[in-house]
């Protein structure tokens, strides 16, 4: 088993910064978990005290069912791979790939077998003569993937190991790795600080700021359900828009009220008095066009960017500017127009 659990585990830089403020994880065997935030926010740090790169200044890691706070690197099975991959320059593919498992002092024919089958599974047989000047930057990053493979560990911890692909290259080996994780069954952490590759790879994501853990779940629990007003603007394209204004009550209902237009909410959780002030959270997503002049709120249209099935709407409504609503592209809205838009009370945070 290879379970990974951080109990209250802090991080106090020598210089006095406080990078990381009792974190608390529990990851499941063969789980894939995603650390994001912004950067600086205290991922790769983590990261690093996990892998045993840097001293945990207090509280308690343990791997499967051991402590390993002061269990040097080589020795907690892990394997790490890096944004810059830290290829050997000067050695092959195969080099690379079977240069740590050598030193473990494996058999030959163990190691060219360990080596050739993660090569053909990452499709790098044909390039097994080679030196890392002589590829591309997606098959370095195989490369260095492959080398985290062949040593067969209890963990794989990514550090942005995508960071430095173009964007097309970032989707395709975004799609590999979640592959790779899905065959090997290896627990796995992956440090990013993109959202939507946080999304679409992790089985639980860890949304962290200045340090300090916001939300821990599966990636479409916290986009539905941010937790605080943070979250809700980190996760998701485009950004959730907000939207500052106060309650009404008024028709039998709880409404927000912007100043200039309302929207209806749904029955509160618990009572609000009116004339609190409040900001809504609307996904660009939320918004819908409606012929109805008696419905929704007018909404005027300043930019229209087309997305191919969707375009993206800039409008302006009462004293909020710069919202962004998400339509589909047969809409046909022109800068300039005045639309009337809907929310669904469900739909506002
Ligand atoms: P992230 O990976 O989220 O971008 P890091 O974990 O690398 O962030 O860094 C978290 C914070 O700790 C940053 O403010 C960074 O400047 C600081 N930091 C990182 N390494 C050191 C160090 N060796 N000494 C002091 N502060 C550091």
């Amino acid at each position: 088993m290879s379970e990974v659990t951080l109990s209250h585990v802090e991080k106090v830089y020598p210089d006095g910064y406080h990078a990381v403020r009792d974190f608390n994880l529990k990851i499941e065997d063969k789980q894939f978990v995603v650390f994001v935030g912004p950067s600086g926010c205290g991922k790769s740090t983590t990261l690093r005290m996990i892998a045993g790169l840097e001293d945990i200044s207090s509280g308690e890691l343990r791997i499967g069912d051991q402590r390993v706070n002061d269990v040097p690197p080589k020795n907690r099975d892990i394997a790490m791979v890096f944004q810059n991959y830290a290829l050997y320059p000067h050695m092959t593919v195969y080099e690379n790939m079977a240069f740590g498992l050598k030193l473990r002092g494996l058999p030959k024919a163990e190691v060219d077998k360990k080596v050739k089958d993660a090569a053909e599974f990452l499709g790098l047989q044909s390039m097994l003569e080679r030196r890392p000047a002589a590829l591309s930057g997606g098959q370095r990053q195989r490369v260095a993937v492959g080398r985290a493979v062949v040593r067969d560990p209890k963990c794989f911890l990514f550090d942005e190991p995508l960071s430095n692909l173009d964007a097309r290259l970032r989707v395709q080996m975004r799609a590999e790795i979640k592959k790779l994780q899905a065959r090997l069954g290896a627990t796995t952490i992956y440090v990013t600080h993109d959202q939507e590759e946080a999304m679409t790879l992790g089985d639980r994501v860890v949304v962290m700021k200045d340090g300090v853990v916001q939300q821990i779940g599966a990636p479409l629990d916290i986009y539905r359900k941010p937790v605080n007003r943070f979250v809700a603007g980190f996760l998701g394209t485009p950004p959730m828009n907000f939207i500052a204004g106060r309650i009404a009550i008024a028709d039998g209902g709880v409404w927000f009220d912007e100043g200039s237009f309302r929207l209806r909410l749904p029955p509160p959780q618990q009572s609000i008095a009116g004339g609190t002030s409040v900001v809504a959270g609307i996904r660009a997503h939320a918004f819908k066009l409606t012929s109805d002049a008696a419905a929704g709120f007018a909404a005027a249209a300043e930019v229209v960017e087309p997305l191919g099935e969707a375009v993206d709407v800039t409008f302006t409504a009462g004293n909020a500017g710069d919202l962004v609503a998400r339509l589909p592209a047969e809409s046909q809205v022109q800068p300039r127009d005045v639309m009337r838009l809907t929310v669904e009370p469900e739909r506002i945070h």
